[in-house]
């Protein structure tokens, strides 16, 4: 039986969600655009919100969701019905801009592969593909392209005043570069995060040299993710090949070297979590060397998404999770650093294991982002 909205949150992300007619008829006459873009493996499900603020990121394409239990209806309002019980949801549609092209002398391409905007944040990409290829990833599978800065800073500006789904900050990801190209993409990082109007955070594509911590903080980011994702070194060697060849001890010096230049609340590092990737007292243990340090552990729930190498696999269950999102609140509370399970923003953790705890340390929706927690 699921009776609450975290049992829900955790039950979608093990089974996943189908979508009624009702639902999916509904919401082709209230929002113009899909249900989701689909467009990267851990962020292509439906976003939600349920009436006590819990955001969801609930998988509908990958191959267990069609035996899942629980329907998105819509009978006036959208609810999820699941095992006889209902909980009320509001779904979050895709971006208004999701149909428009950037165009310049030379190219011509969707907005959307340049950014792409989930709950309250574009993702942008300076880098389309990667060099690298994890295998629950399926970024490796486009071509490699480094993106136009006019470009990017475009799409931003449209994330910002979307009538549909406004951005109100931004992370910069995308693949990870060639060695020739990563002094083009600092570059970007600088022109981006000195020309924001919105906070901006960047999801760190690692390299040798851990000067660029300090100029990140120099040109204005607001926070940091370095993700050490798969934390048993020989699982790792395994589902992601090239980043394992940095180390997990290179991973933890940056991200120490990261912590002292931003503070606690502002570095966070994402572990992929379900025994397709590693087992639990494996990444048990990565929780406590970042929490440790004073890094926010990230709990992002294994999804085999259908364009990667792990397809097949099985999904991260309900009670590993639940089990995982227990005791990593204790080793953080344990780690005496006042760090908490992150993301800090609460409509980014739809798809995390991660919810709000009615503490500063994390922000709402009308909350500023760039405030510190009180520890
Ligand atoms: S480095 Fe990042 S973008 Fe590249 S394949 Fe791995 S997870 Fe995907």
């Amino acid at each position: 039986m699921v009776l609450n909205t975290t049992e829900l949150k955790l039950y979608l992300f093990s089974r996943g969600l189908k979508i009624s007619e009702s639902a999916n008829n509904a919401w082709q006459e209230f929002f113009p655009g899909p249900l989701t873009l689909g467009e990267y493996a851990s962020t292509s499900g439906v976003c939600i919100r349920t009436s006590d603020d819990i955001y969801i990121n609930a998988p509908v394409s990958e191959y267990f969701a069609t035996k899942s239990e629980a329907l998105l209806v819509y009978e006036d309002q959208f609810f999820i019905e699941i095992r006889r019980e209902r909980f009320i949801v509001f779904p979050i549609p895709v971006p208004k801009y999701h149909d428009q092209l950037y165009k310049d002398q030379n190219l011509v391409i969707p907005y959307t592969e340049l950014g792409v905007t989930h709950t309250d944040r574009i993702r942008i990409q300076p880098i389309g593909g990667c060099v690298w290829d994890c295998l629950f990833c399926d970024s490796w599978t486009t071509n490699y392209s480094k993106k136009p800065l006019q470009g990017l800073q475009e799409v931003i500006e449209i994330a910002i005043n979307d009538q549909l789904l406004p951005a109100r900050h931004v992370l910069i990801s995308g693949g990870t570069p060639y060695p020739e190209d990563i002094s083009w993409l600092e570059n970007i990082y600088m022109k981006i995060a000195t020309s924001s109007r919105i906070p901006v955070d960047v999801m760190v594509a690692a390299w040798g040299d851990y000067s660029f911590i300090s100029h990140l903080k120099e040109w204005g980011v607001n926070a940091v993710s370095i993700n050490i994702e798969v934390f048993n070194e020989e699982r790792a060697k395994k589902i992601i090949p090239q980043k394992a060849e940095l180390t997990r001890k290179y991973y933890l010096d940056l991200i120490e070297k990261a912590v002292n230049v931003f503070g606690i609340g502002s570095v966070q590092s994402l572990l992929v979590v379900g025994e397709t990737i590693e087992n639990v007292k494996s990444t048990l243990l990565g929780v406590e060397a970042l929490a440790n340090r004073g890094c926010m552990p990230i709990l992002s729930p294994f999804r085999p998404g259908p364009k990667t190498k792990l397809k097949d696999k099985n999904p991260v269950s309900y009670d590993d999770m639940q089990r995982l999102y227990f005791e990593s609140l204790k080793i953080c509370e344990n780690s005496g650093s006042g760090v908490k399970l992150g993301p800090r923003c609460i409509p980014c953790m739809h798809n995390t294991i991660t919810f709000p705890d009615n503490t500063d340390f994390y922000i709402s929706l009308n909350q500023d982002l760039t405030q510190k927690p009180k520890l």
